[in-house]
């Protein structure tokens, strides 16, 4: 169980707690489990590099996953204001849209592809992207094909790059002038499950007491994790999981800038 006790609050910059584990949480997880485990099972998944095609029952699954999620995390915060844990994060507040997503799975990316080629916006978030890889092929000195997965070996090579990457201030590609997240409803999990629980200005990288800052990672259980991971190899799509690269790639050299019909 996660101890959410107020007076053990972590003065780290940024934390990841356990995930908070009881009746209310697991069956919440258990649901995802099990959706990922019915969209991993899905042929037309399996088969979606010879197909490019993502058919609906996968957005159905795929927007159940992230309800559950949500109401996941709205359970945790719930739980940290009951402790007296103020969280700081509200629509429209998005100095932490300067961090690169990472981590993001291949499912995560099939279906902001699926998303941004339905609403016709592929191309123009394309070279949005392509933008914020210069800057991180800027900030680490290297070419984006060699950059490093979270799971590899130089774990600090990678968090180095993320840590440069948030300095360069520069917003994500999907953040319009308002603000406001062009995918909001189908932004990866990691985008998800960042709070902070200082004021948002010190979530800007560059400010002095940055690194005072108190935000938490509400990861999701393990297990939707293995699940997660268990996608990821069957698709095997060879890409990065940092947003920007990934869906680059995912575009330019896996699917060629073929529709999902
Ligand atoms: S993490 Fe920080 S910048 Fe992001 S929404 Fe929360 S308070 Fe705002
Ligand atoms: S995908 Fe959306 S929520 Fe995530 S960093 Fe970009 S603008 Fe922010």
């Amino acid at each position: 169980m996660t101890d959410l006790s107020a007076d053990k609050r972590p003065s780290d910059s940024s934390i990841t707690i356990p995930q908070l584990d009881d009746h209310q949480s697991r069956p919440l997880m258990a649901k995802m489990v099990r959706l990922l485990r019915e969209l991993g099972g899905l042929k037309e998944i399996e088969r979606f590099r010879q197909n490019l095609r993502l058919p609906q029952e996968a957005l159905r699954l795929s927007r159940r996953v992230f309800q559950l999620y949500d109401e996941y995390l709205g359970y945790v915060l719930k739980k940290l204001r009951g402790k007296g844990w103020q969280v700081y994060c509200v629509p429209g507040c998005s100095a932490c849209c300067c961090c690169m997503p990472a981590g993001v799975s291949n499912w995560e990316f099939l279906i902001i592809y699926d998303h941004l080629q339905q609403d016709g916006q592929l191309s123009r978030y394309f070279r949005r992207n392509l933008e914020s890889c210069q800057v991180l092929a800027r900030v680490s000195g290297q070419l984006f094909d060699g950059w490093a997965r979270k799971g590899s070996a130089d774990k600090s090579r990678y968090d180095r790059l993320l840590h440069n990457y948030s300095l360069a201030e520069h917003p994500c590609a999907f953040l319009d002038e308002s603000q406001k997240c062009q995918i909001y409803s189908v932004r990866p999990l990691s985008c998800r499950m960042h709070f902070a629980f200082t004021p948002p200005e010190l979530c800007d990288p560059t400010h002095p007491q940055f690194a005072q800052a108190v935000r938490l990672s509400l990861n999701p259980h393990g297990d939707v994790d293995e699940e997660l991971q268990k996608m990821d190899s069957s698709l095997n799509l060879g890409i990065s999981d940092l947003l920007a690269p990934g869906l680059v790639s995912l575009t330019a050299n896996v699917l060629r800038f073929s529709p999902i019909l």
